[in-house]
């Protein structure tokens, strides 16, 4: 049994004792494969909390707009899973950690070109290639209003952060060609890849992605627009895919010491979620090596720890 989610007074001090504890640290580095991200201000720090009853509370930056960026493949992923069913897509893009970066292609050549994982760029590619639609402008704008419902508020693309994408990722495009090849991508490479890309450039705050998360952990419902957006039989699939891979190659350690199943950005956003309870959502730029953010992780692990929420230690 799932015992009842800590008081709102105890997050509050936890996410404020994380916030001034961690904004000094300045290790990491700001992405900069991708022009935009570089020049966001490394020094924003924010982080949310959103209960499974709706609330949310909030310190530091947490409505400063921040490219979304990996944490859009769960949404794809929840999409499809919805539409084709849990077995098809472990079957077709997997449920197993990669164990190697977010966009290798070593990770494709060991493993017959198959993904493994629908949370790193392969996998989110062959995820977008299966999202059921007459076209892609039809599969993008399925992608886009998945994202807006998980927030409970339209999500919007910038125009920026995808220009800046489009044109530098060439090396997602030849990654979309090795699973066209593979037979692990299902419908033109291009544009899926493109459409793969604009997930990415849309635009959150850690208070939209607190909600977001909110709605996984409260089974699947978003619980301030109270829409039911997954299953609820669908939700322990992606939030396992999240266990697995999503801090990639730093997934064991997040989960280590964090407990909680997570999913982090290149932009900087960084999510943890406490099924039956609620979700941690932070944001801060700069980065680690494996493309994790530093104060975001740090934070997540002192409030997964105040808060006792590692699943892993029940009670
Ligand atoms: N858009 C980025 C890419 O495809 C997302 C990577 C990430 O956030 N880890 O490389």
């Amino acid at each position: 049994m799932i015992a009842s989610p800590p008081a709102s007074q105890a997050v509050s001090l936890a996410i404020e004792a994380a916030h001034k504890q961690f904004s000094g640290n300045n290790d990491g580095k700001n992405a900069s494969y991708i022009p935009y991200l570089a020049s966001v201000p490394s020094h924003l720090f924010g982080i949310a909390v959103g209960f499974i009853d709706g609330t949310v509370i909030e310190v530091g930056d947490t409505s400063y707009e921040f490219a979304i960026e990996s944490i859009s493949k769960v949404f794809t992923l929840a999409l499809v899973i919805e539409q084709i069913g849990a077995e098809a897509l472990r079957e077709k893009v997997g449920a197993d950690p990669t164990g190697l970066p977010f966009n290798s292609v070593m990770a494709l050549a060991l493993h017959n070109g198959k993904p493994l994982s629908p949370l790193v760029n392969a996998g989110a590619m062959s995820t977008a290639s299966l999202v059921q639609g007459k076209d892609a402008e039809d599969r993008w704008r399925q992608i886009l209003n998945m994202q807006s419902r998980f927030a409970g508020r339209r999500i919007s693309l910038s125009q920026e952060v995808n220009q800046s994408e489009q044109t530098t990722n060439f090396h997602n495009r030849g990654i979309a060609w090795i699973l066209y090849s593979s037979g692990a991508m299902y419908s033109d490479p291009i544009e899926a890849c493109d459409i793969y890309t604009r997930g990415c450039s849309t635009l959150i705050t850690a208070k939209d992605l607190a909600i977001m998360g909110a709605t996984l952990a409260n089974g699947g419902i978003n619980p301030v627009t109270k829409e039911r957006i997954v299953q609820s039989a669908n939700v322990p699939h992606i939030l396992s895919e999240m266990m697995m891979e999503g801090l990639y190659t730093a997934s064991g350690d997040w989960l280590y010491s964090v407990g909680l199943p997570g999913k982090s950005g290149v932009g900087g956003g960084i999510l943890a979620v406490a099924p039956g309870k609620l979700a941690i959502a932070a944001f801060s730029p700069p980065l680690d090596e494996a493309g994790n953010s530093v104060r975001g992780q740090l934070a997540a692990e002192y409030i997964s720890q105040q808060l006792k929420l590692n699943i892993f230690a029940p009670g």
